[in-house]
């Protein structure tokens, strides 16, 4: 099934034309959680991690960013779309 994820940062390596997330899977996670944590942590791991809550959305952050042509977009096991 298609994900249906919209996203407007377009400096991702996963952004794609329309304004759409074009990763297989993302982790959403607290910006604590985020910058706290290593580049290969990422939405494999989900299952095992511990959820958290968030007061606004402010306070939440997409995990899977990682910039076009940076050298860690493979660190996470996030994969495009094929489609
Ligand atoms: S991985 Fe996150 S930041 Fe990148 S396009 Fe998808 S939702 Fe947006």
């Amino acid at each position: 099934m298609p994900q249906k994820i919209h996203c407007l940062i377009d400096s991702c390596h996963y952004y794609k034309t329309g304004n759409k997330c074009g990763a297989q899977e993302i982790l959403v996670a607290s910006d604590k959680f985020g910058s706290s944590q290593n580049d290969d942590v990422d939405y494999e791991m989900a299952a095992e991690l511990t959820p958290e809550s968030a007061d606004t959305c402010m306070d939440t952050c997409c995990k899977s960013y990682v910039a076009k042509g940076s050298d860690k977009i493979k660190a996470d096991g996030v994969k495009k779309l094929s489609t």
